[in-house]
């Protein structure tokens, strides 16, 4: 099934525009460096799919073996990440590996609902979905962080009509009755579907409105559903000049400390090959709020979520 235009449409524009303000930020380092946040993170939208673990069949061969992922994350000072992979062997991995622990990375894994590309379309009326959901629940995650899993999730809506599909409807009752977080990447309008169907959900959603729903808006939603949190990866408007906060973020931000969190979204190689301009970009704008706040979004707000230490 082919992918909507719209997905494909945005992601090379935002790359050009991350790679501008990768340039403007090495020129401004030497200002900004000494107010950058430069406590721990936690990165709350992390995949490690087959292209960059490798397929399930040759598993670790891929570009980014754990030996390479995990070196990037300790290197940003990375000390736990969601982990949702497509499929979600590569999740499993991070969390059965020694090496993940001997990085001093906590894994938060979440049960990812693709497993493969087509699924992307129509998994929220798909029943095998649902099912490999309830088999992957069962099992959890084994290995050096054995246990189970914390979270479903990254879901796509392109339609948000799509958020009242019957299996969308299911797991967010799914995830209610089992407090399971969920990750999901979709428009504003379809927030308000999602938490009709759970109310007490912890909703994370996923860039935060990558559509631009305006602040206002944002705010609005957050003020309605108290369990609603933001992941800021990809999310237009949030930075401005030297890639500090813009003024609206910034105010946003403020008002609801304990609500956003930082996230890479490694969807594809380029974002791994990224990953230590992404987490100093975080660094940049975190460094723009009071320190306890910068704290918060960058650390806290996961870990206190999840229980990390
Ligand atoms: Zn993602």
């Amino acid at each position: 099934m082919a992918r909507p235009q719209r997905l494909w449409s945005f992601r090379p524009l935002a790359l050009a525009r991350y790679a501008q303000a990768a340039i403007v930020l090495v020129a401004f380092s030497a200002s900004a460096q000494a107010a950058d946040y430069s406590g721990p993170l936690f990165d709350a939208h992390l995949h490690y799919n087959e292209e960059a673990f490798g397929p399930p069949q040759a598993a670790n061969t891929g570009p980014h073996p754990l030996s390479d992922v995990l070196a990037r994350m300790q290197r940003n000072g990375v000390r736990a990440i969601i982990a949702n992979s497509r499929p979600n062997d590569g999740s499993q991995a991070l969390a059965a590996s020694p090496q993940t622990r001997a990085a001093g990375v906590t894994v938060v894994p979440f049960i990812r609902l693709y497993r493969n590309r087509a699924d992307y379309d129509s998994w929220f009326r798909d029943e095998t979905i649902y099912e490999m959901v309830q088999a992957e629940f069962a099992r959890g995650v084994t290995g050096a962080q054995a246990g189970p899993y914390k979270g479903i999730g990254e879901f796509h809506l392109y339609d948000s009509a799509n958020a009242n599909g019957p299996v969308a409807k299911k797991l967010m009752q799914f995830a209610e009755k089992n407090k399971l977080a969920v990750l999901s990447h979709v428009d504003d309008v379809a927030i308000d579907l999602l938490m009709a169907h759970a109310p007490k959900v912890r909703l994370i959603w996923a860039h935060t409105g990558i559509g631009g729903a305006p602040a206002s808006r944002v705010d609005a939603l957050f003020a309605r559903y108290p369990t609603l949190m933001g992941e800021l990866s990809y999310r237009p408007g949030l930075t401005c000049d030297g890639g500090k906060l813009c003024a609206d973020w910034r105010a946003l931000l403020l008002k609801y400390p304990d609500r956003f969190m930082i996230g890479s979204d490694t969807w594809v190689n380029q974002r791994w090959q990224y990953y230590d301009e992404l987490m100093k970009g975080y660094r940049v704008w975190l460094g723009d709020l009071p320190p306890d706040v910068a704290r918060k979004i960058g650390w806290d707000n996961g870990a206190g979520l999840f229980g990390v230490k």
